[in-house]
């Protein structure tokens, strides 16, 4: 099959597949710090889809929530961090589809009830708060409720962390789809893509879309919510979701994608003082807001990377969104705002 025919099967399966209309065009724009030469530096707005930026993940839920609906679902039972934007997003999208959220999440110790949290906590009824210690068996504790739930007689489903679904497959996969309605629009391709991984879900479907259509880009993808062998689980798992959705065999072999873990901030939701100085440059040299777990990060490491691996031509960074987070560090943001100073790389400029 040809490239343009490859192309043209994606389309036949997203548009095929039933969805929620939600947006899924996303502008791709140049930055203005373009501090590397030979390489142009450009970012994907894809804080600019859904309320609050939810961001690439309205992109899963377009066929997710329609798979639940198609199967009558009535309750659904959610895992997540108390801080999670998935619980946050997906349970505003379950309430307008009057299907029931049940949430099960991993109890911070924060005290101020603020961001993407305070949104958790104000729209769900049914909480159930779990101590991290008992956090390795919250998926036992969540299908038990899924069974009290259906023994009740109400259609309920279960999903995991971050809403990895094979359901949302699709869904994601329309993000390969607007890369190409941006390469149209900037009239050229890119060569380097930046984007950040926390279940891995959407990062996957991304990686599989583009080698199915023999996409010459490279992927960079930052590892901030698991490690390697997970992801690589992840993948696996998606490659044969995907196989079976194209009814053919992907030849994987040329995998044109890295794996990086974050060199500062390993831990996830940790946001160290050069990761909180990252995205108040962004904010005050670009207008961007990024999230201090996702694309702050993203945008930190691929600063590294691009002069270490000396990497040239059209560079794209995926701002997956999230940025209704940043604002819950308002006391640091101001702190550093006012010692006046950015993150201290070289070719950093005074802020
Ligand atoms: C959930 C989320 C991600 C990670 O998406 P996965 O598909 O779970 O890897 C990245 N960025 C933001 C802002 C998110 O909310």
């Amino acid at each position: 099959m040809s490239h343009r025919e490859k192309v043209l099967k994606l389309e036949k399966i997203i548009s095929s597949q039933k969805s929620e209309a939600y947006p899924m065009h996303s502008r791709a724009h140049p930055l203005n710090r373009q501090p590397f030469d030979g390489a142009s530096l450009f970012v994907k707005r894809e804080d600019e889809l859904g309320v609050f930026s939810m961001g690439s993940k309205i992109r899963k839920y377009r066929t997710l929530i329609e798979d639940l609906k198609e199967r009558k679902v009535s309750k659904v039972v959610l895992i997540g961090g108390e801080n999670s934007n998935h619980i946050a997003f997906f349970s505003l999208i379950l309430k307008e589809n009057r299907i029931e959220p049940f949430v099960f999440l991993r109890k911070t110790y924060e005290k101020e009830l603020r961001g993407t949290r305070l949104l958790t906590h104000l729209l769900n009824t049914n909480i159930f708060l779990i101590e991290r210690k008992d956090w390795g068996k919250v998926e036992d504790i969540a299908k038990a409720k899924q069974l009290e739930i259906e023994s009740q007689g109400f259609k309920a489903e279960f999903l995991r962390e971050g809403g990895f679904s094979k359901a949302g497959l699709i869904g994601a996969l329309t993000l390969v789809w607007d890369l190409l309605k941006n390469e149209n629009e900037i009239g050229s391709a890119f060569q380097h893509i930046f984007l950040d991984s926390g279940t891995g879900f959407q990062a996957a479907a991304f990686l599989l879309g583009l080698n199915f259509i023999d996409h010459k880009a490279k992927c960079h993808v930052l590892l901030l919510g698991g490690d390697t062998l997970e992801f690589e689980r992840n993948l696996t798992f998606l490659k044969t979701v995907f196989e079976s959705l194209l009814q053919d065999k992907l030849s994987f072999n040329d995998r044109n994608f890295e794996l990086y873990q974050p060199s500062v901030g390993k831990s996830f939701g940790s946001t160290p003082k050069i990761i909180l100085k990252q995205a108040l440059q962004t904010l005050l040299e670009e207008g961007l807001v990024l999230d201090p777990f996702y694309s702050a990060k993203l945008f930190f490491e691929a600063n590294k990377i691009i002069p270490e691996k000396n990497l040239k031509g059209n560079i794209l960074y995926i701002h997956s969104g999230g940025s209704l987070s940043l604002l819950n560090y308002g006391k640091e943001l101001m702190e550093l705002k006012s010692q006046n100073s950015g993150p201290r790389n070289h070719q950093d400029p005074e802020l």
